[in-house]
């Protein structure tokens, strides 16, 4: 009998249906492929892009030249300019305004095979304080009200380029999508002065059948309706809204969960294409003219990742109703890799629990 289920933040309805026969396991991805000529992310090609924003260079090499180990530079096609002004207008009952913003590429590594999944986990550490110092950047410009940073793994993902790299995207608008979750903790706090997401993960951890990995700041969950097969939250373990917050220590466990996370999904499904999307907290300067907008978000919102594996297609009955069809029940996807997860406990550290073993 297939279930219906409830996100318990945005209310959004998945249908789990775990089809008879099949098993978790039966949506093996190949390894993706993108044909390309000279890559221009690779080391040696750095004036294939345009001129870099940042980039981390130990042995202290100039800008734009090779010997850089995370490299920040502008997307070359991008879909927003940081130039000019957002020029708010309406034309009739309709609203529009120039398309102000920033679309970033964080190089990864100078390798053009590197993978996150491979890790060690120092080298996704890096990645992750690039976006602290990134964000921080960005939200220094009062007109960009949000910032999206996603990773797009593969060609089911959107990616067009294989060498490994995120993006960011400054945007002079706080997206419907985003607004929902915002305004639904909000809505929550209001009624209960607790926080939903610290609420979710205290309820994950006392049923402990979603619950993936888990340390001292972090943890991993398959979350209770999971749009896609072995769909991944991780949560920080403390409250916390604030993403640039995070301390150094907490940011090397996070590093560690998330290497672990995307290398187990490979067990499960391959090498699936992936989106991973951190969920930070909107610009916290108050906005002109709206002082109390998004005032509360240090008491009510809670910055996390979700990790998107995309095996499964987005059709007509998806984009009709907003529900998703998910034929991986995420007990079955957590049970599946905390097995894994055992097998290989010898590159478990000390400080690592998998749930199963409790
Ligand atoms: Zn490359
Ligand atoms: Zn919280």
């Amino acid at each position: 009998m297939s279930e219906l289920r409830k996100d318990p933040i945005v209310d959004r309805w998945v249908i789990i249906a775990a089809e008879r026969g099949r098993r978790p396991t039966d949506f093996e991805a190949p390894e993706p492929t993108i044909p390309e000529a000279a890559c221009p992310l690779c080391e040696g090609n750095e004036r294939m892009t345009p001129p870099e924003i940042w980039a981390l260079r130990p042995g202290g090499s100039m800008a734009d030249e090779p010997g850089w180990q995370v490299r920040v530079v502008p997307n070359k096609f991008p879909a927003l300019r940081v130039e000019g002004r957002l020029n708010r207008r309406g034309e009739g009952i309709f609203d529009l305004m120039d398309g102000i913003g920033a679309h970033e590429v964080i190089v990864e590594s100078p390798r053009h095979t590197w993978r996150m999944a491979d890790g060690p986990p120092e080298m996704v550490d890096r990645v992750l304080e690039t976006y602290q110092l990134r964000l921080v950047d960005l939200y220094r410009d009062q007109r960009l009200r949000y910032c999206v940073i996603f990773r797009n793994y593969g060609t089911e993902a959107g990616a067009s380029l294989s060498h490994p790299h995120s993006q960011i995207m400054a945007i002079p608008v706080v997206p419907r999508r985003v607004k929902g979750k915002l305004n639904a903790a909000r809505d929550y706090f209001e009624r209960k002065e607790r926080c939903i997401f610290c609420d979710v993960l205290a309820q994950e951890l006392s049923m402990r059948d979603r619950i993936v990995i888990e340390n001292e700041h972090f943890v991993a969950f398959a979350p209770f309706a999971s749009r896609f097969p072995f769909e991944l939250a991780i949560y920080p373990r403390q409250h916390s809204h604030d993403f640039t917050a995070m301390s150094p220590e907490a940011r090397a466990s996070l590093a560690g969960v998330l290497h672990r996370c995307l290398a187990y999904l490979r067990p499960a499904l391959g090498s699936p294409s992936y989106n991973y999307i951190v969920n930070v907290a909107p610009n916290p300067t108050p906005r002109p003219g709206k002082p109390y907008y998004w005032s509360t978000l240090q008491f009510d919102y809670h910055w996390h990742i979700e990790i998107l594996p995309q095996v499964t297609r987005i059709a007509g009955f998806e984009w009709g109703t907003g529900f998703y069809i998910n034929p991986v029940a995420p007990e079955d996807a957590a049970d599946f890799l905390r097995n894994v997860m055992a097998q290989d406990a010898r590159h478990t550290s000390s400080a690592e629990v998998i749930s199963g073993d409790q």
